[in-house]
């Protein structure tokens, strides 16, 4: 069975066996890629997650709801939301909350939602935000903070360039604390970027190792694009080149670079007290 072309049809349905297909379809979606590729979803674990994928619109398929959710207020309301939208709530064991999400003390709630992912020209450009753009971000643990932290600097959402780590990946999710259902994700090939930046407005800053100007030298003002660098590589060539300016976060001891994640948080930081000041 398949969750693709399914009929959305809201109900409750008990599931016993660990066999049973949409379990088996579940498992498949935390393991993998190819499955949420194909099927357009992907898994988050959390009631909170559950409520904050609701509340900002996010399409459920399923909410897997163990014996705690079902006599936990919160959660029966959640519920009733999600199988009014058309979500089918599927009332299982917590051993299979446990088999589902490969976890020893699973969430009392696991859901199936509907990706989201847009392309560059949505992004409108002249929205006085910033957008975080990854270069092949590789680690999923990673790009979940980066949403996290966007998302907690009011940022208007990720642009993920290249081939990047799938941002629908359970890793992902986990990381970004909901905060995945309140950000906008862009995704486009290396040479789109450099193309559509042309009409560019603002600034287009990237951080490389070899940069020659201090990070906090910069007068930031947004809109603004943010360009981060590969895990290993750091940023390419052809993205270094399409960039105003080359940052660098001046470093003590012997680490040779920051995480791509805590460089991306300095950073955020560093636009946000300068956009608090020129609001003063
Ligand atoms: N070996 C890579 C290199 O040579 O660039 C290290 C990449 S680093 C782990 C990942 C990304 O984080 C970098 O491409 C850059 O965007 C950012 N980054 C990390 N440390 C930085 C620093 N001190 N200054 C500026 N950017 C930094």
């Amino acid at each position: 069975m398949s969750f693709q072309g399914k009929e959305r049809q809201g109900g409750v349905k008990q599931i016993t066996s660990h066999a049973n297909p949409i379990i088996k379809e579940i498992k498949g979606l935390v393991a993998q890629r190819k499955h949420r590729r194909d099927s357009g979803l992907f898994v988050a674990e959390g009631l909170k997650l559950a409520s904050d994928a609701l509340k900002a619109g996010w399409g459920v398929r399923y909410l897997a709801m163990g014996p705690e959710a079902r006599e936990n207020q919160a959660a029966l309301d959640v519920a009733a939301k999600a199988k009014a939208q058309g979500a089918l709530i599927l009332e299982v064991s917590n051993a299979i909350l446990t088999n589902l999400t490969r976890r020893d003390n699973p969430q009392m709630v696991v859901g199936v939602y509907e990706q989201k992912v847009r392309g560059l020209d949505t992004i409108d450009v002249n929205e006085r935000k910033t957008w975080i753009c990854l270069d092949r971000v590789r680690d999923p643990g990673n790009l979940g903070t980066i949403i996290r932290t966007g998302d907690a600097v009011g940022a208007a959402g990720v642009v993920l360039i290249g081939d990047t780590t799938d941002p629908f990946a359970v890793e992902a999710v986990r990381a970004t604390m909901g905060s995945l259902f309140h950000m906008p994700l862009i995704r486009c090939r290396e040479d789109e970027f450099i193309d559509w930046r042309r009409n560019w407005p603002g600034l287009v800053v990237g951080t490389h190792l070899r940069g020659t100007m201090d990070y906090r030298e910069p007068q930031y003002k947004e809109p603004l694009l943010l360009v981060m660098g590969n895990e290993q590589a750091g940023l390419s060539d052809a993205l270094a080149d399409s960039c105003n300016t080359l940052v660098k976060i001046p470093q003590e001891g012997q680490a040779d670079s920051l995480n791509l994640a805590i460089a991306t948080a300095v950073m955020l930081f560093e636009v946000r007290r300068d956009m608090l000041q020129l609001a003063k």
